[in-house]
């Protein structure tokens, strides 16, 4: 099986949109280059559409999600300030420890790992708190929060959502819910390799932002002068170009073809596979109702081997599906399907492999 070969339904990058892939083959421009600037700002208003806002600071930040994370906290978090945080799996773990670092006094809501938080709890956690902050979609576990009855009534709290696994694969609706801060990734729904992390920001959340956040690197203060200047775009640090162009690439297949057609996409694919997986012996494991389209978790049959099934999976049909995290490690697996790897002939292509190592195994 060659690497071009590979079908990624892991939790992690999905195989990118081929326009993205020919996107990454163009030529360098310098990051200062007028053709380069007009199409970052391009980018930026595809963004604003894919995350259905009208907020000015909107643009992908220079690095992964996990990145995306951190300059959402850091330039929004003052030592001392509280910051309510949602957690039911390994992503609202890693926000509470970005949130401590930035200073925070974080109240933890908890819920089982498999099932949603409820917006309540989280509202009423803290009479005060500076933000309050959710993953939309919970990779580790494929559960999927509800966010617009925290927008609906967060008081004067700003609210930052995670929407890494979300954004371009199920609705995500930043001005509607009230969202204030809310980044993302290029490699799980969009489509395009990991590199960058799509960010928004509100124009309230703007007025809260600190002058001399901890980081230099992510300080949105300096970043918005290069995204948002006219013409003289100051230089912060060198944009890289060939994932713009991938990104740029992604987000014109993803618009192409439609927003909510692509939503529709990751739907029924989802859809599928989980009226499918059960029959086979896989029973969907995350809370019903709260199941995400584009990652699935389910229980392994009665006497498949977690290690030994994915290594089957992956060195002879080529597909990667990925194990589970903290306290199902071992118990489930998570099944991307994402992106350009939203289709029903790949669904159909990991239910033969999954019925032909079950009967090998079991
Ligand atoms: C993947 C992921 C991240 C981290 O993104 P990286 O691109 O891996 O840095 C953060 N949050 C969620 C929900 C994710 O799925």
């Amino acid at each position: 099986m060659t690497r071009s070969e590979r079908l990624l339904m892991g939790p992690g990058p999905s195989n990118p949109y081929p326009e993205v892939m020919k996107a990454l083959s163009e030529p360098v421009l310098g990051h200062l280059d007028p053709e380069f600037i007009a199409l970052l700002d391009e980018t930026n208003d595809y963004l604003r559409t894919v995350w259905q806002t009208s907020n000015s600071l909107t643009f992908p930040i220079s690095a992964t999600g996990s990145a995306g994370m951190e300059a959402a906290f850091v330039n929004f978090v003052k030592p001392g300030d509280c910051v309510v945080v949602g957690v039911n799996g390994v992503f609202g773990t890693r926000m509470c420890d970005v949130a401590t670092r930035a200073g925070a006094e974080v109240v933890k809501v908890e819920e089982d790992w498999g099932r949603a938080i409820d917006p309540q709890r989280l509202l009423e956690a803290h009479p005060d708190p500076a933000l309050i902050a959710v993953v939309h979609a919970e990779t580790s576990t494929g559960i999927r929060n509800d966010i617009a009855p925290l927008g609906e009534n967060k008081g004067g709290a700003l609210l930052l959502v995670d929407c890494v696994t979300s954004l371009g694969g199920i609705p995500v609706l930043t001005d509607d819910w009230g969202i204030d801060i809310a980044y993302s990734g290029s490699q799980k729904c969009l489509g395009v390799p990991p590199g960058l992390s799509p960010i928004t920001i509100s124009e309230r959340a703007m007025e809260h932002l600190i002058p001399t956040p901890q980081s230099w690197y992510l300080d949105l203060n300096m970043i918005k002068d290069y995204v948002l200047g006219d013409g003289a775009r100051a230089y912060h640090h060198t944009a890289p170009i060939s994932m713009l162009y991938a990104l740029h690439a992604g987000l014109e297949t993803v618009l192409g073809e439609g927003l909510k057609e692509t939503w529709a996409r990751h739907q029924s694919c989802g859809d599928y596979l989980h009226e499918q997986l059960p029959e086979l012996g896989f029973d969907l494991w995350a809370q019903e109702g709260h199941r995400l389209p584009e990652l699935t978790t389910v229980t392994l049959p009665e006497g498949l081997d977690d290690a030994q099934g994915r290594k089957i999976l992956l060195e002879r049909y080529g597909i990667e599906v990925g194990g589970g995290l903290g306290p199902v490690a071992g118990k489930v697996w998570r099944i991307g399907c994402m992106g350009h790897t939203a289709r029903i002939e790949n669904i159909d292509r990991l239910l033969t492999a999954l019925k032909e190592v079950k009967s090998e195994l079991c």
